[in-house]
């Protein structure tokens, strides 16, 4: 078996940080598990001795569309109704080619600033999900859909929802099994989904065990409005459906209601908290100590960068931290080692990995190392890395990446994308894309 070791200042594990640490993992041909974690052993063969440097899990993304990137800052200041408009006003715009570009633009970033794994929702195909793969990223990728009749990105395929139904199929059948690939149905939401598509995409997922990726209770509108048609609040609406029987990953969850939030934990139903994009687009804050209390499975999301407008988990790592002291008025509430933990190993297990997101023996080799000279790390010693990690650090700090034993970021250089080749054709796309919705 090829083995990698690695030593570093120090190391996040489970039972909190080592000083001196040493983590060796099998290569990827050999499985990329985890065969040591821990204090530094005497002598032996290191790989990558890395002074100045720590060691954690790589960061897991619960929710996000990917190939927005090239949507950046599109209706920045306008809310969230106009600001949906906005962004599916220059949608309809979009190639295959543009997203393809987009999405490999995300990964450049995700990479770059420590994100190993994630959760996506946009169109996807065979094609697209081998640029993952070739990246070594992990995701569950959620195939949007939003009526049956309805054809979601006009310009990049001629798919309707009942069409995405069918390969939301296909495709989990083709990557049964690939430890980097889950397949997820992806109806887009309550409030964009007729009840009787969502009644037979449950129905599906249910019979067939493939997860379904959506959003829920994002805005107060999106409440109103299904107050309004259905008599009930989204969750209650979709769980009439049956939805919640199926394994279902909710995104936002910003408004949900006490009832809602338990039949979350009796259904074992995963949301992603993304609070930075609630917060831009003014939408509220997620009762984010209330479903730690009731024990939900919970991850952490940046939501598309239309919303963001970066895909640095760190940035939402001190965020998820200090947002909810200042709303409860009681610095207790939320800690850095319970956010940290949400961003790795439960965010793992919520999108489907949950084999990931920790650094111990026969876990996934998914690693991250961070550079800790700088002013920001000044006096950093093990006992501060917590503390370090969840209010100091910045993507920008990451140096290595490593998913499931394969080196894809070393020292600051990419080694499985040509980033600087995808910046120069997403920022044409970008420009393209603006001219064409009218500047
Ligand atoms: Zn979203």
């Amino acid at each position: 078996m090829t083995e990698t070791v690695l030593r570093a200042d120090a190391m996040l594990t489970p039972e909190g940080p080592i000083a001196d640490a040493e983590l060796a993992f099998a290569s990827e041909a050999d499985g990329g598990r985890i065969t040591y974690a821990g204090p530094a052993r005497a002598g032996g063969r290191v790989d990558h001795e890395l002074p100045g440097h720590v060691l954690m899990p790589g960061l897991v993304n619960g929710h996000t569309h990917s190939a927005m990137t090239l949507l950046r800052g599109a209706s920045d200041d306008d809310g969230f109704m106009p600001w949906l408009a906005a962004v599916q006003g220059l949608e309809q715009h979009l190639t295959a080619e543009d997203v393809a570009v987009g999405l490999q633009l995300a990964m450049v970033e995700m990479i770059e600033t420590g994100t190993t794994a994630f959760a996506d929702m946009y169109h996807w195909d065979a094609q697209l999900i081998e640029l993952v793969r070739s990246a070594g990223m992990r995701a569950m990728v959620a195939l949007a859909s939003f009526a049956p009749d309805s054809v979601g990105f006009p310009g990049v395929s001629p798919w309707n929802g009942a069409e995405v139904t069918d390969r939301t199929e296909e495709l989990a059948e083709r990557y049964a099994g690939d430890p980097r690939i889950r397949v997820a149905y992806g109806p887009h939401a309550p409030y964009t989904c007729p009840p009787e598509f969502l009644r037979g995409i449950a129905e599906r997922a249910r019979a067939n065990g493939i997860p379904i990726h959506t959003h829920v209770s994002e805005s107060a509108a999106e409440v109103a409005q299904i107050r309004e048609r259905y008599g009930a609040t989204p969750a209650d609406h979709l769980d009439a459906l049956g939805l919640f029987e199926a394994d279902v990953l909710a995104a936002h969850c910003v408004h949900l209601t006490e009832g809602e939030i338990a039949l979350f934990a009796r259904t074992g139903t995963a949301v992603s908290h993304n609070p930075v994009s609630n917060l831009k687009l003014g939408n509220g804050i997620a009762p984010l100590p209330d479903w730690q209390a009731a024990g939900l499975r919970v991850s952490l999301g940046t939501d598309s960068v239309a919303s963001n407008n970066t895909l640095d988990l760190f940035e939402e790592i001190k965020t998820g931290a200090i947002l909810h002291r200042g709303a409860r008025q009681d610095a207790a509430i939320v800690r850095a080692a319970d956010v940290l933990d949400i961003a790795t190993r439960r965010g793992a297990e919520a999108i489907g990995f949950p084999d990931a997101g920790a650094l111990e023996v026969g876990r996934l080799a998914d690693v991250i190392a961070l550079d800790v000279t700088g002013s920001s790390a000044a006096g950093f010693d093990a006992t501060t890395l917590v503390s370090h990690l969840g209010f100091a650090a910045t993507g920008a700090d990451v140096r290595h990446v490593f998913v499931g034993g394969r080196h894809l970021y070393a020292d600051g250089e990419h080694l499985t994308l040509d980033a600087g080749e995808i910046r120069t054709r997403a920022a044409a796309a970008t420009s393209r894309l603006r001219e064409a919705a009218g500047g």
